[in-house]
């Protein structure tokens, strides 16, 4: 029997995935590569729609992100990895899901609308970035998967893909099928926070457009660096103050990588234990996690990754295709 299909991306918006890319979306890309084809996209039109500054090599970024997949436990023997850039037809569904979509829909998109409050005053507020949604509903309808695996923060995305396919539906007859939200309940893996705080001292998601990370690939001495920089409680100042383990982004990771973790809030929380003591069992925790992603991260060369993309986007692209060819046919274009 043919598996039913998975589609999940990531943006090429720099060259490294943190654990946050990690936990909210590649674990279950992982977990569900056994029962279902996983496509595993590498968006790197995505990363057009906010990159500020000088532009940035994406193709490298693409190359380096693709490779983090494989490390993160992708298997492409199962799974499909391609660059979205690869496979033409998502810009081509993207044009004529434009058609069946209203400005005013887009314009009040709460996650446009802080993208732009995020942009310094000179960045160029693209028609791509007002557009994100439409073409993140063509990269997942064109592969009518059966879920869609990602972070908390893409919720409100998945619910006007979802809007768009019923819209093109309701016009030209029944192409897209309803697809399920993989979403982790637990907030500590589909939110997770980034090292740094927010203007008024709360936690704010990692990113990698933050860069408040703690990335995938880095050297263990590297990553030691990052967890002693990160946000603690901030009325914490001594020892024997008492933490609040909700508000500190050492706490929340150490409920996800240490064992010992239920021990450890009960003694930040009575003030029995200082924030260098976490830190340091969280950076043996974590470098302990990271270290067979890092073994497979290094066996892998262009060369290697390269393969897997072709193959990746022939793949897609067989998929991709079929569907387009229904497309034009609903909308009397062929
Ligand atoms: P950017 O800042 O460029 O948008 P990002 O870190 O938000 O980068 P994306 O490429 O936008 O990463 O998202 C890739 C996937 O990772 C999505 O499924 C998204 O929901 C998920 N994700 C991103 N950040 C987190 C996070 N902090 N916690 C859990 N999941 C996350
Ligand atoms: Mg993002």
């Amino acid at each position: 029997m043919t598996k039913q299909r998975i589609l999940s991306g990531m943006r090429a918006t720099s060259p490294k995935l943190h654990i946050g890319n990690y936990e909210g979306a590649l674990r279950n890309w992982v977990n569900l590569q056994d029962d279902y084809k996983v496509y595993s996209m590498v968006a790197d039109w995505h990363a057009l729609t906010t990159l500020e500054g000088d532009p940035q090599d994406i193709r490298r970024n693409s190359l380096e992100v693709a490779k983090d997949f494989v490390a993160g436990g992708i298997d492409p023997a199962k799974s499909a990895v391609f660059i979205q850039s690869d496979v033409k037809e998502h810009a081509e569904m993207q044009l004529l899901f434009s058609m069946v979509v209203g400005v005013g829909k887009l314009e009040r998109n709460p996650t446009y609308k802080d993208m732009v409050k995020g942009l310094s005053k000179s960045t160029l507020v693209s028609m791509g970035l007002l557009g994100y949604p439409v073409l993140q509903a063509s990269d997942i309808l064109l592969y009518k998967p059966y879920g869609v695996p990602v972070g908390k923060d893409q919720a409100p995305h998945l619910e006007l893909s979802r809007e768009i396919g019923r819209a093109f539906n309701s016009r030209y007859g029944e192409v897209f099928p309803d697809f399920k939200d993989m979403i982790d309940k637990d907030e500590s893996r589909s939110k997770l926070p980034g090292l740094d705080a927010d203007d008024e001292g709360k936690l704010r998601k990692m990113s990698k457009s933050y860069g408040n990370c703690i990335y995938l690939n880095e050297t263990a001495d590297e990553t030691a660096k990052r967890i002693k920089s990160a946000f603690t409680t901030p009325s914490k100042m001594r020892l024997t103050d008492p933490g609040i383990p909700e508000g500190c982004a050492v706490c929340q990771y150490l409920k996800l990588y240490s064992p010992d973790w239920e021990k450890q809030w009960a003694e930040d929380v009575a003030g029995e234990r200082g924030c260098s003591q976490s830190k340091k069992e969280l950076t043996e925790a974590i470098n302990e996690f990271l270290r067979p992603m890092r073994e497979r991260r290094a066996e892998l060369d262009d060369a290697a990754i390269l393969e897997i993309l072709a193959r990746g986007a022939d793949e897609a692209r067989e998929v991709a295709s079929a569907t387009m060819d229904e497309v034009r046919k609903a909308m009397k274009l062929a």
